[in-house]
């Protein structure tokens, strides 16, 4: 069963990741009663159990204030059904534009081999691209999940390597959350992506689970 990105990042946050805030509308008139709520700007995505890569359909906005909430409402909408009109809508949701950090990447996969592991590496749309990632059977401790992170060319950055430090233990923090959490939901495949990165703490941005 596929869970949505609002859904994925509630159960995120009972375990203790902070994710963006914000909420599902089905109108313009609620988008905006939403943003209003958590305060501009705000981003809008498509939430739809057919797409995955929303940014590339034009799923993604960033940066949207009062003024034109309501016409890039309408506008995804439009935009999407006309794109993808086999695609199912279930809304658009809106949600706190985060402030900008590093982009990582943190996953679970089951492999028929080895059980359950988890994934750190480079995040954002091009992390794919990127292939700069590292994986661990579960179960990992603290130590495992720090190695993770020096072993990639993502984690040299957080450490410093372009003269600005980032939270690292809220790295590791939220790998082992992620990791418990896939053993109590029994997660067949999980993704934080991206995972934005602080000098002080951390925030899910985009999450999908299938259990
Ligand atoms: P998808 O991976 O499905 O294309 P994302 O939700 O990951 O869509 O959004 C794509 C990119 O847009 C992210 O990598 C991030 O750079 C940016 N982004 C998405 N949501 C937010 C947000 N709430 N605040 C700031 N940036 C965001
Ligand atoms: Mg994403």
């Amino acid at each position: 069963m596929n869970i949505n990105e609002f859904e994925a990042k509630k159960i995120l946050q009972s375990e203790g990741i902070t994710v963006t805030s914000g909420s599902i509308a089905q109108t313009a008139n609620d988008a905006r009663r939403i943003a209003e709520q958590i305060g501009y700007p705000v981003v809008l995505k498509i939430v739809s159990e057919d797409i995955v890569h929303k940014s590339d359909v034009g799923g993604v906005i960033l940066g949207i204030t009062k003024d034109n909430i309501k016409g890039e409402f309408i506008k995804m909408i439009h935009h999407t059904q006309e794109k993808l009109p086999q695609a199912r809508i279930q809304g658009i949701y809106v949600q706190k534009m985060s402030k900008l950090g590093i982009e990582v990447i943190i996953g679970i996969k089951n492999d028929a081999q080895f059980g359950r592991v988890v994934m750190f590496g480079m995040g954002g749309v091009y992390a794919e691209v990127m292939n700069d990632t590292t994986v661990r059977i579960l179960p990992i401790t603290e130590d495992d999940a720090r190695q993770m992170i020096n072993e990639t060319k993502i984690g040299k950055v957080l450490m410093g390597a372009r003269g600005k430090v980032y939270d690292i233990q809220a790295v590791i923090d939220t790998i082992i959350k992620v990791s418990l959490l896939s053993d109590k939901y029994n997660v067949k495949e999980l993704d934080i992506n991206p995972l934005m990165v602080y000098d002080v703490g951390v925030c899910a941005v985009d999450a999908r689970i299938n259990i």
